[in-house]
């Protein structure tokens, strides 16, 4: 029998009404090629990692072959693209072939990005390019090793189909798992449609799913929202904790499940820099790292007014209000454990805030310093040359750096355990731009594949000592400065 016939799947999706989705066959790409598979990945939906080395194991994984059992479709959506809104958008290029049910009962919905225009395609041509194929794969692993709420990659296929974008570049189609691909936009296409009866079913859908413990509950769509927004809030407090910019933070780029979801022009930040912008072609900033949080609440309340039609206005607002507190509380919890104290109290937010002041004047390394950060020696009259001399102003780290051993003092800090906290949660290795171009480069000009899958090991356990891939954890070199990531993918 066909190993890939016993992928378990269930198309709850594709058994929703018309209304919601586009049902259709993806476009054959030219003899495929695997350029990347994630074991990870794979057991997430018990697919066995020998399957990948089968000669049509490519094939299935461009949609030119139909894994049995799946009903290919393309969702619909609308949504709010750099604050306008955009009514109709939908899968242009993505196919949802349905959801595999695994050994511990767990869904996952398997979508082939890149497969070819859907009827949601507009202009555009259905593809996706190598590049930006690559960095989604990598990002999206990288950020589950990071332990952040991200949609997964199961591989990479490639074609020498030739692609159109600012050059010629080839096609390539990266399987993306996830819960749901349910987003905001999902939600705000009924309500600028004035259909209510299709926000309801789709809410019903999503609780009954992903939000199992509201299932029946007479207050469930409030009670729904106010979910959403909790995980909203955290998911924006992780990236910004982590230094990560999104870059097209468009409602329908917004998961359900509170998932960093779409990966484009986003980007890990070197020096640290608030008004990071990642994304070449935002020119106002309205997605500079800074934002989100508030593009965060914005979003939110985007979905909070298409759900108007289910949960009262008033009702409503009143989840949205309670957006800042816990993005507040989330982040200083997030930040307090980077510093490497156990709890978080009155005055923190100042020892942050201040460290961060210093860090933009110097643009000092985030993820070097924060990493750097964990062998503070708070011995009295300890200068930590390693710490100050990624400063500017030493005089002006000095100074703080006295009250950080004023408060390690406070909470009986020893060094070597406060240490060994923070590398559980400072990264050593992020995916910094310059080394997902290096694999770009060796993938696109030489066909070779083997740095994709180094740094896909290496992201996927971030915090380990990894000795032999120490430099990997270097700073940016200048070149680095010059790499510009438009929103072309
Ligand atoms: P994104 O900014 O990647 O989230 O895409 C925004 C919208 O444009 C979504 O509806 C995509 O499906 C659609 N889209 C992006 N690129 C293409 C393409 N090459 N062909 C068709 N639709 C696309
Ligand atoms: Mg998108």
């Amino acid at each position: 029998m066909n190993p890939l016939n016993r992928l378990n799947f269930d198309n709850s999706f594709a058994r929703l009404a018309d209304t919601f989705h586009s049902k259709l066959l993806p476009t054959p790409l030219p003899e495929p090629y695997l350029v990347s598979f994630n074991a990870g990945a794979a057991a997430l939906i018990d697919l066995d990692s020998q399957e990948a080395v089968r000669e049509d194991f490519a094939g299935y994984f461009t949609g030119n072959r139909l894994l049995p059992g799946s009903e290919p479709l393309s969702m619909l959506y609308a949504g709010h693209q750099f604050g306008h809104y955009v009514p109709q958008l939908g899968d242009g290029r993505a196919i949802l072939l349905g959801e595999v049910k695994n050994k511990s009962g767990e869904a996952w919905e398997i979508q082939l990005k890149g497969a070819g225009v859907t009827p949601y395609s507009r202009q555009g041509d259905g593809r996706a390019v190598l590049r930006s194929s690559i960095r989604e794969y990598l990002c999206s692993e990288a950020m589950h090793g990071l332990g952040i709420p991200t949609t997964r990659a199961l591989c990479i296929v490639g074609s020498d189909e030739e692609i159109y974008r600012e050059t010629i570049e080839s096609a390539a189609v990266v399987t993306r798992l996830a819960p749901s691909h349910v987003r905001f936009g999902s939600f705000e296409v009924f309500y600028y449609r004035r259909q209510a009866e299709p926000i309801a079913a789709l809410a019903d859908y999503v609780i009954d799913r992903h939000y199992a413990h509201l299932s029946g509950e007479p207050d469930r769509y409030a009670r729904f929202l106010a979910e959403v927004v909790t995980r909203t809030a955290r998911l924006m407090a992780q990236w910004q904790a982590v230094g990560f910019a999104h870059g097209v933070m468009n409602t329908d780029n917004m998961s359900i499940l509170g998932l960093t979801f779409d990966y484009g022009p986003f980007g890990f930040m070197d020096g640290f820099d608030p008004g990071f912008i990642c994304n070449h072609s935002d020119h106002e900033g309205r997605y500079a790292f800074d934002q989100q949080p508030y593009i965060g609440l914005w979003n939110l309340s985007c979905l909070a007014q298409a759900l108007t039609p289910i949960i009262p206005a008033e009702e409503a607002q009143a989840i949205l209000d309670s957006y800042p507190a816990q993005y507040e509380a989330q982040y200083l919890n997030l930040m307090a454990a980077k510093l490497g104290l156990m709890q978080p109290t009155e005055g923190d937010a100042e020892l942050v805030s201040g460290l961060l002041t210093l860090m933009k004047a110097g643009r000092v390394d985030y993820t070097h310093f924060f990493r750097s950060l964990g062998q503070f020696n708070s011995l009295p009259g300890e200068l930590n040359p390693a710490l100050r001399d990624q400063f500017v102003d030493r005089p002006a780290f000095d100074h703080w750096a006295e009250s950080y051993r004023a408060r390690l003092v406070q909470e009986n800090s020893l060094d070597s355990e406060r240490k060994y906290r923070m590398d559980s949660v400072n990264p050593k290795y992020i995916l910094r731009n310059y080394l997902a171009q290096i694999a770009i480069e060796k993938a696109v000009s030489q066909r070779d594949y083997t740095e994709i899958d180094r740094l896909l090991a290496l992201l996927s356990h971030p915090f380990d000592e990894q000795p032999e891939m120490e430099q990997y954890a270097a700073l940016p070199p200048d070149w680095a400065q010059h790499i510009s990531v438009s929103c072309s993918s």
